[in-house]
């Protein structure tokens, strides 16, 4: 081995001793056992990874020892979660099977590993982030938190070193953290995690824009230094005299707060006045801890004039996800308000690592909150009404509101999302006293099932046996849960009601001679101008039609006999709209090759799919359904951007159709070597070429052959006899052409 490459081994191998003792120093608290476990799944890596380089270049175990790092130091995780974040990429990338894990590690770490794996095949390996993808990926995490935990942990290192990642990975693996990884970083707590993973995804995303604010927060530091300087001075001398033990920062607001401030205001930077937040963090014993945060407080108030409206005791209530703090919004002597925010330094570290830093604190392993969450995703996921794009909405939704508490009639406290209604906390309580709600008490008031709920109500729901949901419910609740037990039982009614409408519509056809063909129901749901089969035959049930109208169709319309044209031609956005609805319903899958076909679909020319390509269909507005390949290059801005306009799409059968394809062919310049080339394709394997085109710099010559093929394999044939041909180095499948 030359000394150069001997030495670099040598540091390798230092670098990754040095990181792997920087973990066990994280790992606190641990015993001889814990130890030699996490040396013991530090091995197995080890080996398991020899080979593999990160796209940085290092070697890959650095990154297992950085997510178990996380998991100990900013997540307080312990020994079973260290080991299987070490272990985490090993059943997925390596020869490792997941026995292997469970006879070495055991059952837990299995089973953790497996849920980590199935995420990552369904999150990584794919280049969409569709909603059923989501309910797979929620389905998974909430068999274990730590599952959660250590994926995020997992998201969290790659992005930090996103920077050797390509282009469209940056911004693919940037939208889903925003869209997913924060949202559930900042459900669970963990807001340090979920703040870097917001600035990391802007300054992916948006360089520019993050890079103008971070320079901005740069240049006015010492001016918001100095400020804090002279505001806390009274308020430091005091603590002292009062021989409380505290610490006071201010701490600046994430670029990503402050940048989705001067979106949503549409204001520059200069104008957003509260960059920072005032915190005052106390040293309490556990008895004296709200104790001391109130008497904080009131030094604070002493002086500084607080706004009434804006304090916020979340010590006396923490919120759903366990923080506590004592927020308030004071005037400094300059006019400007400031927030200061008081806790504990318990508090604080919950605060800022989640739930797990609590048990520490707890000192047993009740992971009753988390569990109460991932019970009530569980519920949802387990009655999806609806679509799963629907899902998404509603679960996100719950995910960004805040929360508020209510009492039922007997004390029990209720987590709710801001803006719930008396009949999402009926809901809350059952199903049963939701789908039978008349009415509620609010403090003992009548208020009706719209009634908007505040902190600290006391709620007692009104049922009555005939009461059944209405479509007008759906316009007073937020809570997933809600909507979708909702909206599931409008739909059972209108099935019911529907099937006499569709009854009454094949009657009138018969008589009128027509066929019911899916055609002409499509035609006659232009008519009636409704959006779907089930509202035409529910409005027919309901007499809202006059079906003679249909009697004067075939003059009108001129068509309605099965059609000889296949395809529907797509040219308006009431079209668009049209589709929307059909992939609303979940009815949502455009077969290519299929003969009647519901939808009107194009190969697009920007990656040229064919059969046996991973493809999906993107809605266009006036084109109808443009077929891509999952990894075409546009798919990832189509997907993160217009994800209710991606339906998925399968092949079936067209061996005798032929579909355009590109191949680059590079090699040494030789005489002859395209007449070799162009015999393969045309005459050995009978494939019709559309265009070729050659071209050579210095002895290498690089070829674009646009060809017809069947399927993928019929592509990969060809492939691998010309890259037999004498001279030929490279043979490549190429998206589109630069003709
Ligand atoms: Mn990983």
């Amino acid at each position: 081995m030359p000394a150069k490459a001997a030495e670099r081994e040598e540091a390798e191998k230092k670098a990754v001793r040095n990181s792997y003792a920087g973990l066990l120093r994280a790992a606190k608290k641990r015993s001889k056992t814990d130890t030699k476990l996490i040396r013991k799944a530090f091995d197995v890596a080890l080996e398991a990874h020899k080979e593999m380089r990160r796209k940085s270049g290092e070697p890959y175990i650095f990154h297992p020892i950085a997510v178990a790092r996380i998991c100990a130091d900013e997540i307080n995780l312990g020994t079973t979660s260290i080991v299987a974040a070490l272990l985490h990429d090993t059943v997925e990338d390596t020869n490792l099977t997941l026995d292997d894990i469970q006879s070495m590690f055991g059952k837990k770490v299995a089973k953790i590993i497996d849920g980590l794996t199935k995420i990552s095949e369904v999150i990584d390996h794919t280049n969409s982030i569709q909603a059923e993808n989501f309910r797979k990926v929620l389905v998974t995490m909430s068999e274990d938190v730590r599952v959660i935990l250590i994926k995020l942990a997992d998201r969290l290192h790659n992005m930090r070193t996103l920077e050797s990642m390509r282009r469209d990975k940056q911004l693919k693996i940037a939208s889903e953290t925003l869209f997913l990884y924060a949202p559930l970083a900042h459900r669970l707590g963990l807001y340090n995690i979920k703040t870097e993973l917001e600035d990391l995804s802007l300054k992916y995303s948006e360089p520019e824009i993050y890079a103008e604010i971070e320079s901005k927060l740069k240049k006015t530091s010492d001016v918001r230094t100095r400020f804090i300087r002279s505001f806390s001075s009274p308020i430091r001398r005091n603590l002292d005299l009062a021989g409380i033990k505290y610490s006071i920062q201010g701490r600046p607001k994430s670029i990503f707060s402050i940048y989705t401030k001067m979106k949503n205001k549409n204001v520059p930077f200069e104008e957003i006045y509260d960059l920072f937040a005032i915190r005052i963090v106390t040293r309490s014993r556990p008895e004296r801890e709200k104790a001391d945060c109130w008497q904080v407080y009131s030094i604070v108030t002493d002086f500084y004039q607080p706004n009434p409206d804006r304090l916020r005791d979340w010590i006396s209530t923490p919120k759903g996800n366990g923080y506590e703090s004592l927020h308030t919004t004071v005037m400094s002597p300059s006019g400007k308000w400031v927030e200061v925010q008081i806790r504990s330094n318990r508090m604080d570290e919950i605060a800022e690592k989640g739930y797990a830093a609590h048990w520490k604190y707890k000192g047993d392993n009740s992971e009753s909150a988390y569990d109460d969450w991932l019970n009530r995703i569980r519920d949802y996921l387990q009655d999806p009404a609806g679509s799963a794009l629907e899902f998404v909405d509603d679960f996100k939704l719950n995910l960004f509101s805040d929360e508020i508490f209510v009492f039922t009639p007997q004390g029990d406290l209720r987590n709710l999302p801001q803006g719930a209604s008396a009949l999402d906390f009926a809901f809350e309580i059952h199903t049963q006293v939701g789908a039978h709600c008349i009415g509620a008490k609010v403090n003992h008031k009548l208020v009706p099932l719209s009634y908007q709920l505040k902190s600290g109500d006391q709620v007692e729901i009104i049922t009555s046996s005939k009461q059944k949901p209405k479509e007008d419910w759906l316009k007073f609740v937020v809570t997933a849960k809600a909507r979708s037990k909702i909206k599931s039982s409008l739909k059972d009614q209108k099935r019911t009601i529907a099937e006499n409408g569709k009854q009454m519509l094949e009657k009138k056809l018969k008589s009128l001679k027509y066929r019911s063909s899916s055609y002409n129901l499509k035609e006659i749901i232009k008519h009636y101008k409704v959006t779907s089969e089930l509202d035409l035959y529910y409005m027919i049930a309901l007499d809202r039609f006059d079906l003679n109208e249909l009697k004067e169709f075939d003059y009108k319309n001129g068509k309605l006999e099965a059609p000889s044209a296949t395809q529907v031609q797509i040219d308006d956005s009431e079209a668009l709209q049209e589709m929307l609805q059909i992939r609303k319903k979940g009815d949502d899958t455009v077969v290519i090759g299929e003969e009647m076909e519901k939808f009107d679909y194009t190969l697009s020319p920007c990656c040229n799919p064919i059969p046996g390509d991973e493809v999906f269909g993107f809605i266009t507005i006036n084109d109808g359904i443009k077929i891509h390949k999952t990894n075409c290059p546009n798919a990832m801005q189509l997907m993160s951007n217009y994800a209710y306009r991606i339906v998925k799409a399968r092949w079936m059968g067209q061996e005798s159709i032929a579909f355009l394809s590109g191949i680059k062919i590079t090699g040494i310049d030789d005489v002859g070597i395209v007449n070799a080339i162009t015999k393969i394709i045309s005459q050995e394997l009978h494939v019709n070429m559309k265009s070729i085109k050659f071209e050579s710099h210095d002895g290498i010559f690089e070829g674009q052959i646009m060809v017809f093929v069947h399927d993928t394999k019929h592509l990969k044939q060809l492939s691998e006899k010309l890259r037999k041909i004498d001279g030929v180095i490279n043979v490549a499948r190429i998206d589109s052409t630069s003709e």
